[in-house]
């Protein structure tokens, strides 16, 4: 007896994908098979373990394996395995909805995928495992049982907007994917799935890696020999089991041995991502620790790098064993685009996340796989033909800046691998080595500046001086550049120095001499004004004081050394933490008509009255603040009192 059957409906973004996939044109339909198969590997995989950590699960473990059954006559191709299973829970999580983290990322995606090869791509981006059944089957029924439960689960749908959802009293262990395939193609034989070679050539192409056996029931004929002199000999047609794969662990096999396709279709498999993998990374060590290691840098980044979700980073194997996904013992956070499998051989199968943390074999592991990650960036970036250098660099350059902050010992490796935008260049980033290389006489710093857009810093006021003197400024507006920037202190002993903090010095020992004169009258001139624009502006500014940084701006804002910057300070607002309000320095422009020009009205008003009852005085005050704010990107605390004194002004000039 069954349990009435439930219908269900997708979510509107599972609905819209199958959809796409329903009438998918995707070039390479034959991957339908790849991600079931892989799937059931999973699920093996995860039996396996389950079976060794709890001894209370009565599972039969003697013979996991996958099995491919054809109906040619009914058009269904059976995919089955006796892995761990699903509970019905999580049969509607898993398989009635997608990645959660994904979803709205998706659902922009998919209103924007229009055209067919769009969305190829984007099947090709989020990877979308079971939901690709439905490019070759208008039918898909999927009964599971979990490992140690009694009742099983039925789903099933013809990829519309619903499925349902039944509860059976009885199931076999593990899961069973039934397709009622599409009608075959007339003219082309080459995507007819219930044909015996086009299992067996896709098994082969896609997964012959998989550890456990993936068998299919074939019709083979014999030919018997009676063995007695004149009597026929006869034929008659066996069934039997064959298994398809060969079984071999890719990364126990030498490179020289393994073709290219074979280790793109494995990195599929551990990665579940549909792109070509950038750098393939095989490792062997022989010895006290013994492992062997196959890593992978994908050429493209996940949509959920960034989110504090994102997992499925390096497996850790133990004598060829499925241990764990994504072990973050192995690979640092900076690390975590890197994918693959570490098989280890004198760990323990019985292994924890605590003893991992603690194992003094796991730690030189890691140590080791990080270096041979970034040496194998490193000749990326040295290589005649940049492509991959910038493919890498564009994808994973913002996670890899996070090992600036976080990975002491190949500070230095991080550093030389690391590029940046630059005045230097509008299209082309630069390494700090060739930075270092275009400095000019007498420059012993690296100047840079933070912000949030290149527009931003290329305008500010800051920069004037730097660009008048063609000195090159690194632009960093990457937000972990923020965070960076503050901990590491020089490159190749040359220390980093923001140019909108502190105090900038551009002039020669020469140029000093030559100005020296005039500076001193500046100071003069201008010592009394400065400090009445000081108690003027005493609530926005801690300082106000004259420059030779600007060329024509009139003003602009800096920090002290050590103080936050502005977008470090949203930075950690958005984050939740409170942060002081920092006041920062008034930096004028000695030069500028405008700046003589207050400090003029200054000294023939200043007697008048108290010079700070003189609004038109204390209003151009504001107004030159308000200005340096504007010109770095910044905000008004009162925009309206700003508009509202431009506005008099404007008026009063007509
Ligand atoms: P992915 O494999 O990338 O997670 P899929 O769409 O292929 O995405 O599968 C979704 C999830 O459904 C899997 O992560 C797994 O938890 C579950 N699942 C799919 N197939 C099986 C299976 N044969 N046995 C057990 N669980 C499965
Ligand atoms: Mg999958």
């Amino acid at each position: 007896m069954t349990e009435h059957v439930e219908q269900l409906e997708f979510q509107a973004e599972t609905h819209q994908l199958l959809e796409l996939m329903i009438h998918s044109v995707y070039s390479n339909k034959d991957t339908f098979l790849r991600e079931l198969i892989s799937n059931a590997s999973d699920a093996l995989d995860k039996l396996r373990l389950e079976s060794y950590k709890d001894k209370d699960l009565h599972v039969d473990t003697s013979d996991l394996h996958v099995e491919l059954e054809v109906d040619k006559d009914a058009r269904i191709l059976t995919v089955r395995d006796n892995g761990i299973g699903m509970s019905r829970a999580e049969v509607v999580d898993l398989i009635g909805t997608l990645a959660k983290s994904g979803t709205a990322e998706l659902r922009k995606k998919l209103n924007d995928a229009k055209s067919d090869a769009a969305a190829e791509e984007l099947i090709g981006q989020f990877g979308i495992g079971f939901y690709s059944t439905f490019m070759v089957a208008d039918k898909v029924a999927l009964t599971t049982r979990k490992a140690g439960e009694t009742e099983g689960t039925r789903w099933e749908s013809e990829g519309q907007s619903t499925y349902t959802i039944e509860t059976l009293d009885e199931a076999p262990q593990g899961t069973t994917v039934t397709l009622h395939l599409k009608p075959a193609d007339e003219d082309d034989h080459l995507f007819d799935y219930t044909q015996e070679w086009k299992l067996r050539e896709i098994v082969k192409k896609y997964s012959d890696f998989i550890a456990w056996p993936v068998r299919m029931k074939v019709e083979r004929t014999v030919t018997e020999d009676s063995g007695e002199e004149g009597e026929e000999k006869t034929e008659r047609v066996i069934v039997e089991d064959q298994t398809l794969n060969s079984m071999k662990a890719l990364w126990t096999r030498p490179r020289s041995e393994v073709g290219d396709e074979e280790y793109k279709e494995f990195y599929k498999h551990v990665s579940h991502g549909w792109d070509d993998p950038l750098e393939i990374i095989p490792m062997k060590a022989e010895g006290t620790f013994e492992y062997q290691a196959l890593l992978f840098i994908p050429s493209h980044a996940p949509f959920d790098l960034f989110t504090r979700d994102h997992k499925r980073g390096v497996q850790l194997y133990v004598k060829r064993v499925f241990i764990m996904d994504n072990c973050e013992e192995l690979m640092p956070e900076y690390l975590r685009f890197v994918k693959g499998v570490v098989d280890a051989q004198d760990l323990s199968l019985n292994v924890s996340r605590e003893i991992l943390q603690q194992d003094r074999q796991i730690q030189m592991i890691r140590k080791r796989l990080v270096k041979k990650v970034l040496s194998t960036v490193k000749d990326i970036q040295g290589a005649e033909d940049q492509t991959n250098y910038q493919t890498f660099w564009k994808e994973f350059g913002r996670v890899l800046k996070e090992g600036l902050l976080s990975d002491f010992d190949n500070r230095e490796t991080l550093l030389q691998v690391s590029s940046f935008a630059s005045t230097h260049s509008d299209s082309e980033v630069t390494t700090l080595a060739q930075y270092v290389e275009r400095m000019a006489e007498g420059q012993d710093s690296i100047y840079f500046m933070t912000g949030e857009s290149r527009q931003q810093i290329e305008s500010s006021p800051h920069i004037e001086a730097f660009k008048a003197k063609g000195r090159e400024v690194l632009i960093l507006t990457d937000p972990v550049d923020e965070m960076w920037v503050g901990s590491v202190t020089e490159f190749d002993g040359k220390p980093f120095q923001s140019i909108a903090k502190g105090e900038i010095d551009l002039e020669t020992e020469e140029e000093k001499k030559a100005s020296e004169a005039l500076r001193e009258q500046q100071d003069k001139d201008f010592a009394d004004v400065l400090s009445w624009l000081g108690k003027t502006l005493d609530e926005s500014v801690k300082e106000v004081r004259l420059t030779n940084r600007l060329t024509t701006s009139p003003a602009c804002l800096v920090g002290d050394v050590y103080d936050f910057t502005p977008m470090l300070e949203r930075m950690y607002r958005a984050s939740g933490q409170a942060v002081p309000e920092s006041k920062r320095i008034l930096e004028l422009n000695p030069s500028h008509p405008l700046v003589t020009g207050l400090r003029d009205a200054y000294f023939t008003r200043k007697d008048d009255a108290d010079a700070d009852k003189v609004p038109e005085l204390s209003e151009t005050a504001e107004l030159l603040y308000g200005t340096a704010v504007l010109a770095e990107g910044g905000e008004l605390k009162d925009p309206a009192r700003f508009a509202q004194i431009l506005t008099d002004r404007l008026t009063r000039t007509l």
